[in-house]
């Protein structure tokens, strides 16, 4: 059984054809995949009888299933999603005002290594593949009620989606398609750990993403230290890349801070962070330290926070901090795991 969102629109046509169908089936049956939230081809019913039987002898729409649904106060959910090989993977639903936004996973796992991530803790197991991108996507839609809509994505949950390219690619132009989830592009950020030649293969794309890059440190010395994998990655090479995606698209850069108390919070890291950025049209967000269980970081205190941003506003960055959503769900950056053992058992909703 091959899962119908590994094909694309053309290969979905070849196939219906070979079927002796007409070729606008395609759409018809993309349409109840990704704008009918249909779980099943069974449910197709403008399609006849024996389309929909030989599409479910072929086809499954989907290969993960959800194992594990929380709630949080604030609105947002997470999904624990069991893949076709048991292996495990999260994605989380953020509401805030009229934005829909979800996060999600390229894969199991992540080998970047970054010291205060529960992602990737247990190293990377493997990529995921197209389908498996797009079926979060889906499974998070259906949360939501019909006269709803997704309205943002940012890939950002577990994995590094630059080491993954070949099949994020596609899975975003499903989302971006008007015959997929009509998404605009604009609204789509993806975020790196920071691999200059995968982020100038992004830039050879020509979209209009969104670029987010994660910083942590202001210098290789310290950023090492945070960001194993950048030991053989000068943070000068990481911010031509990032420099050449802008002169590309011109998409406001966005560079990531996450604030770790004591050890990338002093007033000389933002003093040396607003030379790095002064000269550049981007927005630097500061991620206040998520608790991971079993790591020994700090949230830095509010005082603390607040010097560091008042240095780089002095300095005249364009800096946002970004509110903490879903933690006590562990839903948010960098809380994102493959198991659910350190959870607390499981509550419908807090
Ligand atoms: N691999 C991508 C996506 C990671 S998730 C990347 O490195 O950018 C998005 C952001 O959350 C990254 O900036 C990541 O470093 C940050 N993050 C990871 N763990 C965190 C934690 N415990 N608290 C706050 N932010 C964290």
């Amino acid at each position: 059984m091959r899962p119908i969102l590994e094909l694309s629109i053309d290969d979905l046509r070849h196939w219906l054809t070979e079927q002796g169908q007409p070729a606008y089936r395609a759409a018809q049956i993309r349409e109840w995949l990704f704008s009918k939230r249909a779980s099943s081809f069974e449910e197709m019913t403008n399609l006849p009888q024996g389309l929909r039987r030989a599409l479910a002898e072929e086809f499954v729409v989907a290969t993960s299933r959800i194992a594990l649904h929380r709630k949080a106060a604030d609105g947002t959910e997470k999904l624990l999603l069991a893949l076709h090989d048991d292996q495990r993977i999260e994605c989380v639903l953020i509401r805030e005002h009229a934005r829909r936004t979800i996060c999600i996973s390229t894969q199991v796992g992540c080998a970047m290594g970054c010291v205060f991530c529960a992602s990737g803790l247990d190293g990377v197991v493997r990529n995921l593949s197209q389908g498996e991108i797009i079926e979060q996507m889906l499974h998070l839609q259906r949360l939501l009620p019909a006269d709803e809509r997704l309205s943002n994505i940012v890939v950002m949950g577990m994995g590094e989606p630059l080491a993954n390219l070949p099949a994020l690619l596609p899975a975003l132009r499903e989302a971006t398609s008007p015959a997929g989830l009509g998404i605009g592009a604009r609204k789509i950020t993806v975020s790196t750990v920071g691999l200059p030649p995968a982020m100038d293969r992004l830039t050879a794309e020509n979209c209009q993403y969104h670029l987010a890059v994660s910083l942590h440190a202001p210098d290789d010395e310290l950023r090492r230290e945070l960001v194993p994998v950048s030991r053989n990655i000068p943070l000068d090479t990481v911010l031509s890349a990032a420099d050449r995606f802008f002169d590309s698209n011109r998409r406001r850069l966005t560079f990531e801070y996450v604030l770790l108390g004591g050890l990338n919070d002093q007033p000389a890291h933002a003093e040396r962070l607003v030379a790095l950025l002064r000269r550049r049209m981007a927005l630097l967000n500061v991620i206040p330290y998520n608790p991971v269980a079993g790591l020994p970081y700090q949230t830095p205190t509010a005082k603390a926070q607040e010097r560091f941003l008042r240095i780089l506003e002095q300095g005249g960055i364009n800096v946002q901090v970004r509110t903490r959503k879903g933690d006590h769900i562990d839903a948010a950056c960098g809380q994102l795991r493959r198991s659910q053992s350190l959870a607390v058992p499981v509550a419908p909703a807090e």
